[in-house]
């Protein structure tokens, strides 16, 4: 018999009603584009949901569209980034993919993996959401919180985030493949926590293996 996943997917749904979204979710929730679904991506890895946030929207303050990104300089995107993790190297990504989007793409990001992870800074994680939240594509963006929740629960048996993306494919139905990224990021960082997991409180524990689960609260 299969996992109960409309049941998992309903009580994550219920505990994280009050929370915040993840800051990628957040933005995509606000009538943006897939470029900004992008760039606010980018800028996300290895920073802060609030600082995602504030950089993201000083930065769509100085421009909206990838030609208008194209007319920043380097340092003026660093500048409007920062303090997000890597901001230069991001700042280069960022424009260099605008470019290439104008090049390669007429201007608009295009709907499809294998031309995404083609973009310079883009890997299968920021391209699924892309997809996701930006197309209504069904894609399962597999972050290192959703890696570490899908292997403890023992819903896959994997080594790195791509084969966790390919086994959660084979199991998880497909109308839960866009949503299972925001409840478990967020799931993850206040429930799920890397160290000491919260589990005597935890709402998925019937169906959670616990596996290599050593220390807990
Ligand atoms: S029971 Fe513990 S390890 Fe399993 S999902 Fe819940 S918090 Fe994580």
């Amino acid at each position: 018999m299969g996992l109960p996943w409309a049941r998992i997917v309903t009580s994550l749904r219920e505990y994280l009603e009050s929370s915040p979204l993840p800051s990628v979710s957040q933005i995509s929730r606000s009538t943006r584009t897939p470029f900004h679904i992008l760039v606010s991506t980018m800028i996300s890895l290895r920073t802060k949901d609030e600082v995602t946030l504030a950089a993201s929207e000083r930065l769509f303050g100085a421009a909206q569209t990838p030609a208008e990104m194209c007319s920043l300089s380097e340092d003026r995107v660093a500048e409007l980034i920062y303090p997000a993790g890597f901001y230069r190297t991001k700042a280069r990504s960022i424009r260099e993919t605008s470019r290439l989007l104008m090049e390669r793409h007429g201007g608009d990001v295009p709907a499809h993996i294998d031309a995404l992870v083609a973009l310079p800074g883009v890997g299968r994680k920021t391209a699924n959401l892309v997809l996701g939240l930006g197309f209504g594509i069904e894609a399962i963006c597999v972050d290192t919180h959703v890696h570490r929740i899908a292997n403890r629960c023992g819903w896959v048996d994997s080594r790195n985030p791509d084969e966790t993306e390919r086994k959660l494919e084979e199991v998880l139905p497909r109308r839960h493949w866009i949503e299972i990224n925001e409840l478990l990021v967020a799931y993850g960082q206040r429930v799920c926590t890397p160290t000491s997991p919260r589990c005597s409180s935890c709402v998925i524990a019937r169906q959670c293996e616990r596996v290599g689960v050593e220390r807990s609260r």
